[in-house]
């Protein structure tokens, strides 16, 4: 029985500094805490209270940033009708 701590958090401050990340039921490693929060959700059950409140977050948070980038990319392409319309009516 060691009384370090586990190898998840310990040994990662002095290198890489952004592994941190790992999923705790596979080796996957990610960039950012909420894709692995997202990837447990979807790829992993039998998850802690924490780690389903993790994932809830992390969802809410994609499901808006998708709804700002479908605005974003409607509003492009009303921007491009509307440049397209006007070239072919100058043209005329
Ligand atoms: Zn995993």
């Amino acid at each position: 029985m060691t009384d370090a701590s586990p190898d998840t958090a310990a040994d990662t401050d002095a290198g890489t500094g952004e592994r941190d990340h790992d999923c705790p039921y596979c080796d996957r490693v990610f960039a950012r805490a909420d894709y692995r929060d997202l990837h447990l959700g979807l790829e992993h059950e039998n998850l802690t209270d924490a780690e389903q409140a993790a994932f809830a977050d992390a969802r809410e948070a994609e499901e808006e940033a998708l709804t700002i980038f479908r605005y974003k990319a409607l509003g492009l392409l009303v921007v491009a009708y509307f440049l397209f319309l006007m070239a072919y009516a100058a043209s005329l």
